[in-house]
């Protein structure tokens, strides 16, 4: 299928004889975005991990654009254009919000250590970091030290971090996770913003959000795929309602 972003084929991962991850066939249609449910130790994190290669299938393919992406280095799989969230965006606290962005932008465009201390540099990026800093709601706290700023703030900032890389497919772990109602439609409003120009794959326990959000889910339990489809669908399944009433 031409519309398909990102595919796996009966991937699977064992730790030390468990099926954390067992024969998981994913498709996440480009332009979706698409949610990863199920309870804890269905194997979601896990998912994350094999699909940015940052830990190897037992078995099982992953393609991305069409292209065999399977043990491939998790920088080259972020180059293609499959980008999780967290991990690359290490966010600096000793830094302000601008400092950070801009960071991640000369990163992103492969700035050496000489490149990075130059007087020109300190601005170049200036205007692009500016612009993302108001994408994600930002730009009054451009030159807060990032320490100072609430959870909710921070993590819009990974987010910022995240879009410096300019990705096709964000992987978002938990956006919401820990935080206050303000802050959760801040970052609904946000993701929902970025789906303009991107395909999201995210992890959500806030059910409300992935309703609002999410145009396609898929449930795991015990690292097999239990349901997929659109909320309304997923959420009638009884072997959903009881995999999450833990029945
Ligand atoms: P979820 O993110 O859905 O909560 P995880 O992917 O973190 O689930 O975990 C799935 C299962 O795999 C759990 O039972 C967990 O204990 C196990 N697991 C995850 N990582 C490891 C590891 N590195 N070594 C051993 N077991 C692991």
């Amino acid at each position: 299928m031409t519309d398909t972003i990102l595919e796996t084929e009966r991937l699977t991962r064992e730790f030390g004889g468990f099926l954390a991850v067992d024969g998981v066939n994913l498709r996440v249609k480009a332009g979706d975005i698409h949610a990863l449910i199920g309870p804890n130790g269905a194997g979601k994190t896990t998912c994350f991990n094999l699909l940015t290669s940052f830990l190897p299938p037992t078995r099982g393919r992953i393609r991305f654009k069409g292209r065999d992406i399977t043990g491939m280095k998790p920088a080259m799989v972020a180059r293609l254009g499959l980008v999780r969230s967290f991990q690359i965006s290490a966010v600096f606290p000793h830094l302000t919000a601008l400092e950070n962005v801009r960071l991640a932008l000369q990163r992103a465009r492969g700035a050496n250590f000489d490149f990075w201390r130059s007087e020109r540099t300190l601005t170049v990026y200036d205007d692009r970091a500016r612009e993302l800093l108001f994408d994600v709601g930002l730009s009054g706290f451009a030159d807060a030290v990032v320490a100072d700023l609430s959870y909710g703030l921070k993590r819009a900032l990974e987010i910022a971090t995240t879009l410096a890389l300019d990705p096709e497919m964000m992987l978002l772990d938990e956006p919401t996770a820990g935080m206050a109602h303000g802050d959760v439609d801040r970052i609904v409003q946000l993701i929902a913003r970025i789906r303009a120009k991107r395909t999201i794959l995210m992890v959500e326990h806030n059910l409300s959000v992935v309703e609002g959000l999410c145009d396609r889910i898929t449930v795991l339990t015990r690292g097999r795929v239990l349901a997929e489809g659109d909320y309304a669908t997923v959420s009638k399944n009884p072997e959903v309602i009881a995999a999450y009433l833990g029945t």
